[in-house]
């Protein structure tokens, strides 16, 4: 199959091109670099030893999307462009309905002219708001969302389900991630925030490798077993195997179909702190902090529809999660700016 992979250089994209590729599938590739390089490509090609098409435009692009669509015969996409930064968002909510409601637009107009009826989508385990109790499971309505970014998936669901019932040819799949961590093994890859990471996992890794001081700790007073928030951690290389599944899945499907993608096993920040200082042998300072607004104290999945419908099962621990995150980060201590620069 021919698979586009719309955002596909950033960190879960280009975990999934490598795993699509290995898999005998052709990937295309459309990003804009802006929260991603084009090196991460260029290490897909490496791990792999495989080509694949790249195409630098802003998938809010008409004609630019257009013409990617008329020169190569796609038959599913995978549509992780968007921003994603939660803080930001709450400053900066136009850019962001806007960014991420216009790639989601473009990219169904562009397939509809195409032809084009399969597409798998990057949603979130926040779509599930805080009505819901963890574990979090499909058939839940979704929720109300602590910010605007957690909306924009929430209307990108309804987006894509009306566009599925619109044509019965359709197969659109939501995928409801959990939190993503971890790198390819090779450390070849990984993920690169830009600035201060918002994030747990790079947070604590950029500390270990001495680019942060201590990692703040948000809330050490919650109503769970160590007082810190559980959250269901998975393994990038994990998740990018469940989009494997879920493209042959669309392929023999019609209609919507929502599936959480975690393990089910939920795990402390104190648990990440500790599992990742012992695995790896480097210390990681931190000192408990204040809340953070919008957190809830509990977010995990049950995972059992993916594994009955897609075969679907996560293989990778929180040990291997912390062993992956340090090889990329200690080898990339800059992520892809090290050479980038050069
Ligand atoms: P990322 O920022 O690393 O990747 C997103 C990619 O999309 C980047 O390469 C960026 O340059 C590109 N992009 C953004 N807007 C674009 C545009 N208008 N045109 C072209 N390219 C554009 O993020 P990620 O962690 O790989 O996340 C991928 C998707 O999964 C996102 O939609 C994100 O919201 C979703 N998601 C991520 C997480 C997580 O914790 N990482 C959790 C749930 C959902
Ligand atoms: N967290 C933290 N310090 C940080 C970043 C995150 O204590 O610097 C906590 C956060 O409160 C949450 C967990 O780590 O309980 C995961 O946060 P992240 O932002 O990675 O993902 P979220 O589940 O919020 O989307």
């Amino acid at each position: 199959m021919k698979i586009l992979l719309a955002g596909g250089a950033g960190f879960i994209g280009s975990h999934t091109a490598v795993e699509l590729l290995e898999a005998g599938h052709d990937v295309v590739v459309v990003d804009n670099y802006c929260n991603s390089s084009p090196r991460s490509l260029e290490r897909v090609r490496e791990i792999t030893g495989k080509d694949m098409a790249v195409y630098e435009a802003d998938v809010r692009d008409k004609e630019a999307v257009k013409n990617i669509f008329d020169r190569e015969a796609v038959d599913c996409v995978i549509h992780f462009a968007g921003l994603k930064a939660v803080g930001e968002s709450v400053e900066k909510p136009v850019e962001y309905y806007r960014n991420n409601i216009d790639t989601t637009l473009t990219l169904l107009e562009c397939m509809k002219e195409a032809g084009v009826k399969r597409i798998v989508f990057s949603s979130s385990a926040t779509v599930y708001g805080e009505e819901n109790e963890s574990p979090y499971v499909e058939t839940m309505p979704r929720g109300s969302c602590s910010n605007p970014y957690g909306w924009t998936k929430a209307m990108m669901e309804q987006i894509l389900t009306d566009t599925a019932h619109a044509d019965p040819d359709m197969s659109v799949i939501l995928l409801r991630y959990f939190n993503p961590i971890g790198a390819h093994e090779s450390g070849k890859i990984g993920e690169d925030p830009q600035g201060i990471p918002n994030n747990l996992m790079p947070f604590v890794s950029q500390t270990a490798v001495g680019r942060r001081d201590k990692l703040t700790i948000f809330g050490g007073d919650y109503d769970t077993p160590d007082g810190t928030c559980l959250r269901d951690y998975i393994h990038v290389m994990d998740l990018a195997n469940g989009h494997l599944k879920a493209v042959e899945y669309a392929a023999d499907h019609k209609g919507v179909e929502i599936f959480n993608l975690g393990t089910g096993k939920p795990y402390s920040v104190l648990d990440i702190v500790n599992t990742f200082e012992k695995a790896n042998g480097v210390p990681v300072p931190y000192v408990i902090g204040a809340r953070r607004a919008g957190d809830l104290p509990s977010v995990y999945a049950d995972a059992s529809k993916a594994e009955r419908i897609l075969g679907w099962k996560t293989k990778r621990d929180l040990r291997d999660m912390c062993v992956d995150s340090w090889n990329w980060q200690k080898n990339n201590p800059n992520g892809f700016r090290d050479q980038d620069q050069s």
